[in-house]
């Protein structure tokens, strides 16, 4: 069971916002809010004030438009405008971010066709991924007329090395952002994601983009403290098992059990989005007790020695009928400690966890 905090969720973007001068705090809902779900955080976003949201795909963008209202929210699509969906963009009030020369071309003529269109596009300034590229820049700074149709409202681009406080990159891409950006129109701007926001109030401009930091992830050495935690992952206890000889323990028979040990062995796996990479790493919580995965992570299930757990968590539905949990995911141990020995950030720890992880909200907007 998965617990979702949404006070919390407000509170970050609260003390989010309390550290910008004048710049407006969107939020970042994509992948189904990091995997929190995009209509519980989104709604409670909104009803703390937020107005801007970005999504990846315009499937992400249509169902958050059913969520929000325009006059409530703008939906800024960060893969762009595919080609032919100028008219859902039309019908659901979506703002395509414009990451080429072609999608220009053709959210102008779109433009020109209906009246004016604003427009938001993104330029690269060292990821290689979307955005404009320095020479695509100098050939809409010499051909202006390829804008006709369309109102700027925003320049946008984002910071690979946000996350890292001293990385020259941050200062490069900061100085690259700016130039470029005087060759466009005159136009608001947006660069930082969470960690960029840390980084100083010349990253803010007008609009920043947080994601992670909204949901409690470490970002920046210097935040994580500050960022209240979101989540709680509870795995249910389907069996408690006293070994009566030794033994071997899962696929692989990776973890030899001593006689004496008790196993409880939990249901998520996985197929839920807890990494099979925690295999004989994970740790968890039986109440106060540290309590350790022993052998892989099958599809469905693990299992944790819990010797010397506390048996009102492990049974609190009575002997023979366990009804305890293991804290996966708790205070004691978040998402970015799971990550760690997972190998790898509590972004894909977040955003894995699989429909099947019943979701419980706290603090939901009306
Ligand atoms: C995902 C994303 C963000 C949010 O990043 P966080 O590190 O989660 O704050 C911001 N901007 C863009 C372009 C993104 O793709």
């Amino acid at each position: 069971m998965l617990t979702v905090d949404l006070d919390a969720v407000a509170e970050n973007y609260r003390s989010l916002r309390g550290v910008l001068n004048g710049a407006e705090c969107g939020a970042v809902v994509k992948a189904d809010s990091y995997g929190l779900g995009m209509a519980q955080v989104s709604r409670r976003l909104a009803a703390e004030g937020c107005r801007s949201f970005f999504v990846s795909c315009i499937d992400e963008a249509i169902r958050l438009r059913d969520i929000l209202q325009p006059g409530n929210a703008t939906i800024h699509v960060f893969d762009g405008l595919p080609p032919g969906a100028e008219q859902l963009f039309d019908q659901y009030a979506l703002s395509p971010v414009l990451g080429d020369l072609d999608q220009i071309a053709r959210w102008a003529a779109h433009g020109r066709a209906h009246g004016g269109r604003s427009a938001v596009i993104k330029i690269d300034t060292g990821m290689a991924r979307l955005g404009l590229t320095e020479a695509e820049v100098n050939v809409l700074a010499a051909e202006p007329e390829r804008l006709d149709g369309l109102t700027l409202d925003y320049v946008m681009s984002h910071l690979s090395c946000a996350d890292e406080d001293g990385n020259q990159m941050n200062a490069a891409q900061l100085t690259t952002f700016q130039t470029l950006r005087a060759k466009l129109p005159n136009a608001k701007a947006s660069l930082a994601n969470s960690a960029g926001i840390s980084l100083g109030a010349e990253y803010h401009f007008d609009l920043v983009r947080p994601g992670a930091a909204l949901y409690g992830i470490l970002n920046a050495p210097n935040q994580s403290s500050a960022m209240k935690q979101v989540v709680n992952l509870k795995g249910k206890i389907l069996r408690l098992r006293d070994v009566d000889s030794n033994q071997t323990v899962g696929y692989g028979a990776s973890h030899q059990v001593t006689k004496g040990r008790r196993l409880a062995t939990v249901a998520i796996g996985y197929a839920d989005g807890y990494s099979r990479s925690l295999g004989n790493r994970a740790t968890g919580f039986v109440g106060s007790k540290k309590v350790s995965l022993v052998g892989r992570v099958s599809m469905d299930l693990i299992t944790f020695d819990v010797t010397g757990a506390p048996d009102e968590f492990l049974t609190p539905d009575g002997p023979g009928c366990p009804g305890g949990n293991v804290e996966l995911i708790g205070p004691g141990h978040g998402v970015d400690d799971l990550a760690r020995e997972a190998g790898t950030i509590g972004y894909e720890i977040l955003s894995g966890l699989g429909p099947r992880v019943h979701r419980v909200y706290l603090g939901e907007a009306d």
